[in-house]
């Protein structure tokens, strides 16, 4: 028996043989020919694929190039890349937060943008400096108050929030987001250590309540008088104000958004943005789609479709953002948030905001 089955094998093994032997010219010409290959590119969102789906469709339909997309967490993402290492198949990183894209960018799983057509494209405050991330679209760190706030002509600089005026009346997240880490790192970059830590503990000092919950509960606690003030991000706002949900659009109703700083530094702003992956296997598409996503009818929509700015000068506004005019942001700042992002998550802990 045992001899028969070796038999048969060894006779399946000299079929296979023959039939390799055959085929290996056609295997060999099919890599010859390469160019009949189909060209794809992998990329990994931190972003719901709604905001980019559209835009990554008419990229396939304009070069060809297949766009294969994996949304995740950004941070589920970053730590797939490090356990995929060298086998990872990322050729293009998309997430939020220029503090996230930095330590992507530390650990050691980003690569340089080699491209001066993109370099040159963008305003060079949205550049790592060492090229291993840009940003693609602009958002600002902000308070939403509510109407039936009497003094918030007492509110115009993020400092402000440190006057015992304002105690029991702050609603925020918890530190534990990276939103608010790289907002204390901006204030870190702006007044150094020191001046900001006794900023911040007067600033927690002021909270109506423990830290929890989205940008979008911080919205919604105003409208249930738990608070007046609400530091979030702009587009939450208008995603609440323009909302298909009338609870929502009732809550926002109640709010209004302030720019702070504006008579000095500008804003906070932050970044969504992108980096190649150390990896990166199909590298030369990656640069195709960065590009075409700075294109300005590309960086228009982009923008508009989760109410931020687009990064490139040329590209407009949407209407509901040019409703608020011309806001001030601080810009030259921004480059430093990732290395001062240990910093701003010591000082945050050591002063209590849970
Ligand atoms: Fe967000």
């Amino acid at each position: 028996m045992q001899n028969t089955l070796f038999f048969i094998n060894y006779k399946a093994l000299q079929s296979i043989l023959i039939l390799i032997f055959m085929f290996a010219p056609v295997n060999s010409y099919s890599h010859s020919a390469k160019n009949h290959v189909e060209e794809e590119i992998n990329v990994y969102s931190g972003r719901k694929g709604k905001l980019i789906e559209p835009m990554l469709e008419k990229f396939e339909n304009k070069t060809g190039i297949k766009v294969n997309l994996i949304t995740a967490k950004s941070d589920a993402l970053i730590k797939r890349m490090e356990s995929e290492g060298e086998s990872s198949p990322a050729d293009l990183f998309i997430t939020v937060d220029v503090g996230r894209l930095d330590r992507a960018k530390k650990m050691g799983l980003l690569q340089k943008i080699n491209s001066f057509s993109i370099i040159n494209k963008l305003p060079q405050n949205y550049i790592d400096k060492d090229r291993e991330w840009i940003g693609i679209s602009k958002r600002i760190r902000t308070v939403v108050i509510s109407k039936k706030m009497k003094d918030k002509n007492d509110l115009k600089n993020f400092e402000d929030l440190a006057n015992n005026q304002w105690t029991g009346r702050i609603c925020v997240r918890s530190s534990n987001n990276i939103y608010n880490q790289s907002l204390v790192a901006s204030m870190i970059a702006n007044h150094g250590e020191q001046k900001t830590e006794s900023t911040i503990k007067e600033i927690v000092k002021n909270f109506a309540r423990k830290p929890s919950g989205n940008d979008r509960a911080q919205i919604t606690a105003i409208s249930k008088g738990e608070c007046d003030i609400a530091i979030v991000n702009h587009y939450y706002y208008l995603l609440m104000l323009n909302s298909k949900d009338e609870e929502k659009r009732k809550a926002a109703n109640q709010t209004e958004v302030i720019f702070l700083n504006q008579d000095n530094r500008g804003a906070h702003v932050n970044i969504s943005g992108l980096g190649i992956p150390k990896h990166a296997k199909n590298y030369e598409n990656a640069i195709q789609l960065i590009s075409f996503m700075l294109e300005i009818e590309a960086q228009e929509w982009y923008a508009k479709t989760n109410n931020e700015f687009p990064v490139v000068n040329g590209a407009k506004v949407s209407k509901l953002l040019s409703e608020w005019g011309s806001i001030k942001l601080d810009e030259s700042t921004l480059k430093k948030l990732g290395d001062l992002n240990p910093n701003a998550v010591k000082l945050m802990d050591r002063v209590g905001w849970q």
